[in-house]
């Protein structure tokens, strides 16, 4: 029988503001994260674009400062959205890239590459980010890379789950699961722990990243991982807290000196760094300062800042944390003394305050601390990864049982959500129902697929919406059966049929809410490939142009030599000379640009003529 899935399979967390992959080792039996170029285990999920080429991760996040109109970053708030959702127009107003309103409401950024504008949707910043991450796996391994698990918040809806998947297509990946972050960290935690788990565990995870805050709780009983319940918000997080930082800063600034930065990205963007890295210090040390010199009009900002006055500015975002906390204990029906481990993931988790009302919620419970909170998301997709590919061999006979975030239903007449799969229920799922015409002779029914918690179905998220043609009849006389089903990756299907004429009709909620179509993904792919080439090709001339470089420095300092010096002829030193000269303003002429072969071609010529010179006289020196 042919093998689903060949080859390695790698889990991504594809955070909002850090992204992390890792894979699964056989021969460890347990997962392994993975270094960046940089050595680091987390990469800035930063995509930048300049004159010359695309930087992704690290490379991307330190020139931010220095072209914050094109360094794209918060992606993952962007996706599966729309661009009038107030909460964009808020993020928008915070962030140093442009974003406008494309087809379909759907956000687009706005960037300069190349001296060219170009516009992308958060899908395509995602896939780079997923490509950057595929190749740190690629580089590893030291063999290609096609299949992945990628996480999302256990919150994300639809449309951002789908959009996420899409992302992953355009970077060239295999998405073999979409999985929910706390399940993820479940499974990090449920194999950490296998081997002493006794009995039924209730483990609850609480997971604050950078721009997403999810809770789950689960049960772990004999190698079966259940979710009971989940709850969250998909935009709350480590940047909101910058944002309060910054927006109060603003005003400090303001007051202070009469002058306002609100307007000056590159300012915004200085400001932002210095809040975030104040906060991480704030996990730590009860006072700390933010500066920033010469923010604006050459004033520095300089301002001191202690924890309490942090916790002041963000009390209501960390109470709205605790809030969700109880939401999702209740949609379990379990008391929270029933609670037996509560497991700290995302890096916002470190906050003193956070896990502060946390313990005072769980009556002063121990937290976890066993994994590492950026990640262990990863950890649990790499393991997901490997439990779906029959190419790994692990010694863990897992079975995860996952649950939708939201209900699912359809609309009755007068605007009456009916809720066909209530939120939380274990997926996959195949619900039916049957409806009937509220009309006397209407000759079509039209079924709104929503998503969502309000009575109203206008309240909730349309998904999609179709209608099936049936035979004119008195109104209630014809049963319509409706079917929804929802796959592992949380992905939703809806069907209607209609016996008696034979009708029947399946829901594609790909358009609705401005997802992408299958050209305009195909569209993508094919950007994608170009700018993987521009990237190859910008990698390849600075290869060329560094290798020259190196060269003309190795043949500087052989002429300088005392001894090699006294060797060459006058002649000869002149004619490297004025190699080395014509070399050197080959690599610093920056309106030339001079392609890959001419660096080549010229450092072939340089080698052929220092080599003939140099060893023509060392020749001739044998000879007297
Ligand atoms: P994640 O999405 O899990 O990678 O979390 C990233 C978020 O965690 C960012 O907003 C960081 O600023 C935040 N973060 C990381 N370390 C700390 C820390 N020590 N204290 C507070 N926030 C932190």
């Amino acid at each position: 029988m042919a093998k689903k899935y060949e080859g390695h399979a790698i889990g991504i967390d594809l955070g909002t503001t850090y992204s992390c992959v890792a894979v699964w080792q056989e021969a460890k039996d347990r997962a392994e994260i993975i270094h960046n170029e940089q050595g680091n285990r987390t990469t800035p999920s930063f995509v930048a674009f300049t004159d010359s080429q695309r930087l992704i991760g690290d490379a991307a996040k330190n020139q931010a400062a220095s072209n914050p109109s094109n360094t794209v970053f918060d992606a993952k708030r962007l996706i599966g959205r729309k661009h009038s959702d107030p909460v964009i127009q808020n993020d928008i107003l915070l962030w140093p890239f442009k974003v406008i309103a494309g087809t379909n409401d759907k956000p687009t950024v706005v960037i300069k590459y190349k001296g060219e504008e170009k516009h992308l949707f958060a899908e395509e910043i995602s896939s780079m980010i997923l490509l950057k991450m595929r190749e740190i796996a690629e580089e590893y391994l030291e063999s290609p890379v096609k299949n992945a698990v990628i996480t999302v918040p256990a919150y994300f809806n639809d449309s951002q789950r789908k959009a996420t998947k899409d992302a992953g297509f355009i970077a060239g990946l295999n998405v073999m699961r979409i999985i929910n972050e706390p399940t993820a960290a479940a499974l990090a935690y449920g194999l950490d722990k296998r081997s002493n788990c006794v009995g039924e565990r209730n483990i609850f995870i609480f997971d604050l990243g950078g721009g997403t805050f999810d809770v789950s709780l689960l049960t772990i009983m004999d190698d079966v991982i259940k979710v009971k319940a989940t709850a969250g918000d998909t935009h709350l997080g480590g940047e909101d807290f910058d944002n309060r930082m910054v927006n109060y800063f603003v005003k400090e600034f303001k007051r202070k000196n009469r002058i306002d930065i609100s307007g000056n990205s590159r300012a915004l963007r200085r400001l932002r760094t210095a809040c975030e890295k104040a906060k991480r210090f704030l996990s730590f040390v009860t006072e700390t300062t933010i500066e920033v010199d010469a923010i604006s009009e050459g004033v520095d900002l300089c301002f001191s800042l202690s924890r309490g006055r942090f916790e002041d500015l963000n009390m209501d975002l960390f109470r709205k944390c605790i809030d969700t906390v109880d939401k999702c204990l209740a949609d379990a029906k379990m008391d929270k003394s029933s609670v037996d481990d509560i497991v700290l993931v995302g890096g916002s988790s470190r906050i003193p305050k956070v896990r502060q009302l946390l313990n005072e919620f769980f009556k002063g419970k121990d937290i976890s601390k066993g994994i590492n909170p950026d990640e262990a998301v990863a950890y649990g997709a790499a393991i997901q990864a490997a439990l779906l590919n029959e190419e790994n061999k692990i010694s863990w006979n897992l079975k995860l049982m996952d649950v939708t975030p939201l209900s699912l239903g359809t609309s009755l007449k007068g605007d009456l959500m009916d809720v066909v799969i209530p939120r939380n229920t274990t997926i996959p799922s195949m619900e039916k129902k049957v409806y009937v015409t509220c009309y006397d002779y209407q000759s079509s029914v039209g079924i709104n697929v929503y998503e969502g918690e309000r009575a109203r179905a206008s309240d909730n998220n349309l998904l999609g919406l179709f209608s099936l043609r049936v035979p004119p009849s008195l109104r209630g006389s014809l049963p319509i059966k409706v079917s929804f089903s929802i796959d592992a990756d949380g992905i939703l299907n809806v069907a209607a049929a209609e016996d008696t004429s034979g009708n029947r009709k399946d829901i594609t909620i790909t358009n609705e809410k401005g997802r992408l179509s299958p050209k305009e993904i195909e569209g993508m792919i094919k950007e994608a490939e170009i700018y993987k080439a521009d990237d190859m090709k910008f990698k390849k001339t600075v290869k060329a142009k560094n290798q020259l470089d190196d060269y003309l420095y190795n043949m500087g300092k052989v002429i300088d030599d005392k001894f090699v010096s006294s060797t060459l002829s006058p002649l000869d030193k002149m004619k490297i000379k004025a190699g080395i000269g014509r070399g050197k303003r080959l690599l610093d002429d920056s309106s030339m640009q001079a392609s890959t072969s001419v660096y080549e071609k010229y450092l072939r010529d340089l080698e052929s003529m220092f080599e003939s010179t140099v060893g023509l006289t060392k020749k001739g020196e044998a000879e007297e």
